[in-house]
């Protein structure tokens, strides 16, 4: 298993987080969330007054802020510019606005590399959107993650305060169309990945499922 990366990817609510940090842990690798890179971009970007209607005024400021990432799957962090930004990056104010961010190509292309970075020698659970597809095509586990509309909205509704799941799920269908539907490196299931329902599915049945198919691969 030395050197392995696992890709997780899938739309938001499909317990993607929960179960990566989850299966790094067992198995001692590192953990990266990628979409708390673009959601890190997105909070800098805000803060700046960035046009965020204007994909040519986020791509001329796309590679300004510094990112670093840190991989420990018990306490992963997430700074910009030397500053902490695990709490800003969840606001609801970013989850609006990321999916514009992540559209535009010159965010995507400076994210991604600095995403085969982390990877770099492996021993590492990757999760997003596009990393069985994009960054990591040659990992040799690739899980693509779903659950029902419900599910995921029940989920999301759970985490926050002051939503109902009738808004979170327009809010989630909105932003899977919006990633779903982007020109450069869209959401999507890579060819060779397992698809993993986790609808009916709680976080323990999700590792040991994700861990058994690990197994089952490497
Ligand atoms: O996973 P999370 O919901 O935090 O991701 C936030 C957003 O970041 C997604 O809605 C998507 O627009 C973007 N993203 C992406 N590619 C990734 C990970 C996240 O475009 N690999």
């Amino acid at each position: 298993m030395a050197g392995l990366v696992v890709a997780m990817d899938g739309p938001s609510g499909s317990g993607k987080s929960s179960a990566s940090r989850g299966v790094a842990r067992a198995l001692g690798l590192r953990y990266l969330d990628t979409g708390a890179m673009y959601r890190a971009i997105t909070w800098w970007m805000l803060q700046g007054e960035v046009d965020l209607t204007d994909p040519a005024a986020i791509a001329v400021r796309a590679s300004e802020p510094a990112l670093s990432m840190g991989t420990d799957p018990d306490a992963p962090t997430v700074a910009v510019d030397g500053v902490d930004a695990a709490g800003p990056i969840r606001t609801a104010e970013v989850t609006a606005a990321v999916s514009a961010v992540s559209a535009v190509p010159e965010v995507r292309r400076r994210l991604v590399a600095e995403q085969r970075e982390i990877i770099g020698a492996g021993d590492i659970v990757v999760e997003g959107r596009d990393i069985g597809t994009v960054v990591a095509p040659e990992a040799p586990v690739k899980i693509y993650l779903t659950a029902s509309a419900e599910a995921r909205a029940l989920r999301r509704t759970a985490e926050l305060t002051g939503t109902t799941v009738e808004a979170q799920k327009a809010a989630m269908a909105r932003r899977d169309t919006l990633d779903s539907t982007r020109k450069t490196d869209p959401l999507a299931k890579a060819a060779d990945a397992v698809e993993l329902d986790t609808t009916a599915l709680n976080l323990e049945e999700v590792i040991a499922e994700v861990l058994r198919l690990i197994k089952e691969k490497v």
